[in-house]
C-alpha cells in the first residue's frame, strides 16, 4: 500500500465511521434523514479531499472489481449499499455515478451512467438537482410516485466536494407517514357520518323505552330487537375499519406465504352456505384440485373471497345461482410470462350499472345506500378486497350488467415452480 493510498484509506474509515455513528444518532432522533444527509456530505467532502492531486486508480485494479466506481472506494461504496434509504450520488454532467441497493427498488437496475433525467421523470426533483448543481444550495422536496403502488418521497439534494463537484440525491420514504395522515382524515369524516345513523337509533330507542313504551312489553322486545340489529351493524363496521386501516398500513409489504386458493375458497363456500341457503340460493363451486399454490397470506385471501361470495348472496337473486371458480392462466407473453390463479365469483342477481362499476371499491361507495344497509353492509367490503389485492400485486376485475348479474374476478401470481399434480 502506498503512502498516498493508506491515507485515502484512513480517510474514508473515519468518514463511513462518521456516518455510520450519524445513522445511528439519527435512527434515535426526529430526523434521520438529516442526519444521514450530514453522514453523507462529510463523506463525500473527504472524497474530494482525499481524491484531490490522487493519481486514478490503476486499471489492473478496476479490473479486479467489476462493480468499482471511479473515485469511490469499496469501503463507501460497501456504506452506501447498506443505507436503508434510496441514494444516488450524480457527477457534474447529471450523469449517475452510483446508485445504491434502495435507490434500485425506485429506479430501477442498470441505474449507472445514465442520465438523471432518464431516471426520475418528476419535474420537480430534477429541477431541486439542477439548482443544487447550479448554486449549491441544499434542497429538499416532496413528491409521488403513482406506480407501481403510490408512494411519497422526499428528496434531500446536496452538492458536496469542490470541482468536479458531487451532488447527492437521498431519498426517504414518507408512504406510511402520509398513509397515515390520510387514514386519520377518512376515519374521522366518513366513520363518524356512518356510526351516527345507528347511534342515532340506539339513542332513540332508549328514551322511548324510558318514556312511553315503558309498560308497553310487545313495544319493549320489538324495539330491543331493533337495537340490537343497529348495535351489531356498528360493530361490522368498526372491524371493517379496523381491517381496512391494518391492510392499507401493510399494503407496499410484499406477501410472503404460500395458500391453496382451492382449499380457501371451499372453506369460503362452506362458511357462507347457510346465508346462500336463506335466501334459497344455489351456491357452486368447481375448483380443481393441484393446482399451484397463491403467493400470499391465508388470513387476507379469504377476506377477500368471504366478501366477494358473501355480496354475490347479498346482491345476488332470490331463489338465483352464485358460481365460484378456480383456473390457472398466464399474465404477459414470453420468458416474462408468470403464472395466475384466477378465482371467479358469479352471481345471476340485479348487476351494476356501469358508471358505477369504477366506483366500487371506493370505501363507503355504494350503488343503493338503503339496500346495503338493509342487508347490514358496510360499504367497505370491496374496498378492503381491493386493497388487499393490490398488496398482493394481482388484479381485481369487474364485469356486470344490469339485471342479469355480475362477475367479480380475482387475479393472483402463482407460486412459481411449485409441484403441480397433473389432471387426467
Ligand atoms: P357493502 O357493504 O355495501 O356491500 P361493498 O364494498 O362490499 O359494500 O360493496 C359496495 C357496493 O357495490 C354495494 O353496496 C353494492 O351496491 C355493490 N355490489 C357489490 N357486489 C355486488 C354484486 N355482486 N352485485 C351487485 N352489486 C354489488
Amino acid at each position: 500500500m502506498t503512502g498516498l493510498t493508506s491515507i485515502r484509506s484512513i480517510a474514508w474509515s473515519l468518514a463511513a465511521g462518521m456516518l455510520a455513528a450519524l445513522l445511528l444518532m439519527g435512527a434515535l432522533g426526529a430526523d434521520r434523514t438529516w442526519w444521514a444527509l450530514a453522514g453523507v456530505a462529510a463523506l463525500a467532502v473527504v472524497v474530494s479531499i482525499a481524491s484531490l492531486g490522487m493519481r486514478p486508480a490503476r486499471s489492473a485494479d478496476r479490473a479486479a472489481d467489476s462493480s468499482a466506481v471511479p473515485g469511490l472506494p469499496p469501503m463507501a461504496r460497501d456504506v452506501f449499499e447498506r443505507l436503508p434509504d434510496p441514494l444516488m450520488l450524480i457527477d457534474a454532467t447529471g450523469r449517475v455515478m452510483f446508485a445504491n441497493r434502495a435507490m434500485h427498488g425506485v429506479i430501477g437496475i442498470d441505474a449507472e451512467r445514465k442520465h438523471v433525467s432518464a431516471l426520475l421523470r418528476t419535474p420537480s426533483v430534477l429541477e431541486a438537482v439542477r439548482r443544487t448543481m447550479a448554486t449549491g444550495e441544499t434542497t429538499s422536496v416532496e413528491f409521488t410516485l403513482p406506480v407501481p403502488v403510490q408512494r411519497n418521497y422526499q428528496a434531500h439534494v446536496a452538492r458536496a466536494g469542490r470541482e468536479p463537484a458531487l451532488t447527492i440525491l437521498l431519498l426517504h420514504d414518507l408512504t406510511a407517514m402520509k398513509r397515515a395522515e390520510q387514514m386519520r382524515a377518512d376515519f374521522v369524516a366518513n366513520a363518524s357520518h356512518e356510526l351516527r345513523t345507528p347511534l342515532a337509533a340506539l339513542s332513540g330507542f332508549i328514551d322511548t323505552l324510558r318514556g312511553h313504551a315503558r309498560d308497553d312489553m310487545a313495544a319493549r322486545e320489538q324495539f330491543l330487537g331493533i337495537m340490537t340489529v343497529e348495535a351489531e351493524r356498528m360493530r361490522r363496521l368498526i372491524d371493517d375499519l379496523l381491517s381496512l386501516t391494518r391492510i392499507e398500513q401493510n399494503e407496499h409489504v410484499p406477501p410472503s406465504g404460500e395458500t391453496s386458493l382451492e382449499a380457501l375458497l371451499r372453506e369460503a363456500v362452506a362458511a357462507l352456505a347457510p346465508l346462500a341457503a336463506a335466501d334459497d340460493i344455489t351456491l357452486e363451486i368447481s375448483a380443481p384440485k393441484g393446482l399451484p399454490p397463491a403467493v400470499g397470506e391465508r388470513d387476507e385471501l379469504i377476506q377477500v373471497f368471504q366478501n366477494l361470495i358473501h355480496n354475490a348472496i347479498k346482491y345476488g337473486r332470490q331463489g338465483g345461482h352464485v358460481w365460484v371458480s378456480l383456473e390457472l392462466g398466464a399474465a404477459g407473453t414470453g420468458r416474462g410470462a408468470e403464472q395466475m390463479l384466477i378465482a371467479g365469483v358469479r352471481d345471476d342477481g340485479e348487476g351494476i350499472p356501469q358508471a358505477a362499476v369504477p366506483r366500487l371499491t371506493e370505501r363507503f361507495y355504494r350503488v343503493d345506500v338503503k339496500r346495503s344497509r338493509e342487508k347490514g353492509g358496510t360499504g367497505l367490503g370491496l374496498a378492503i378486497v381491493k386493497h388487499i389485492v393490490n398488496r398482493h400485486q394481482g388484479r381485481l376485475l369487474i364485469e356486470s350488467r344490469p339485471g342479469e348479474g355480475s362477475t367479480f374476478r380475482v387475479f393472483l401470481p402463482a407460486v412459481r415452480d411449485a409441484a403441480v399434480t397433473e389432471m387426467s
